[in-house]
């Protein structure tokens, strides 16, 4: 696996730090924005079945279920997206929300990404924000049914 760079984990903390996620904790109203195409790189590929790996057996089983659920949601005139399989749609929650990718971690918190409901009073400065997403634009990135079944 590729050695991550020290500056990539510099830039990811500086701006986890400016992150107000004790905002997002309990609230689901970004959810729709789930989509089943969130890229994320092999590192963090691997530290997401890492973490289902280590779940119990009674996580594992409820994570199982999740993932088989239909994950459709009509947004109406005839308009469906198809959500992220680890998302739970009757819950409303994120299955691995521990080991999420840096896109999912970073929507509601930098400029182009806004929270939709406005609750975060500060995001991550923009200059931060970009630098982070530029050293991140190094890694090969893939969807996660991508890295499940490379081509
Ligand atoms: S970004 Fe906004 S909508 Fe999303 S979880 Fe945080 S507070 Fe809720
Ligand atoms: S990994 Fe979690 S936070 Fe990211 S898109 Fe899937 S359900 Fe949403």
């Amino acid at each position: 696996m590729t050695e991550i760079p020290v500056t990539y984990i510099e830039l990811k903390q500086r701006c986890t730090k400016q992150m107000r996620l004790d905002i997002c904790s309990g609230c689901d109203k970004c959810g729709l924005r789930c989509a089943n195409d969130v890229p994320c790189s092999a590192e963090e590929w691997g530290e997401l079945q890492a973490f289902i790996a280590a779940m119990n057996p009674e996580d594992k089983q409820e994570l199982e279920r999740v993932m088989a659920q239909d994950k459709t949601v009509d947004l109406g005139d005839e308009v469906t997206v198809e959500l992220c399989q680890y998302r739970d749609m009757e819950a409303g929650r994120c299955m691995v929300y521990p080991a999420r990718p840096l896109v999912c971690r970073l929507l509601g918190h930098v400029e182009w990404m806004p929270c939709p409901i406005e609750a975060i009073p500060t995001r991550i400065q923009t200059s931060d924000a970009l630098e982070l997403m530029r050293s991140y634009a190094q890694f090969e990135r893939r969807r996660f049914a991508e890295w499940k079944s490379p081509a």
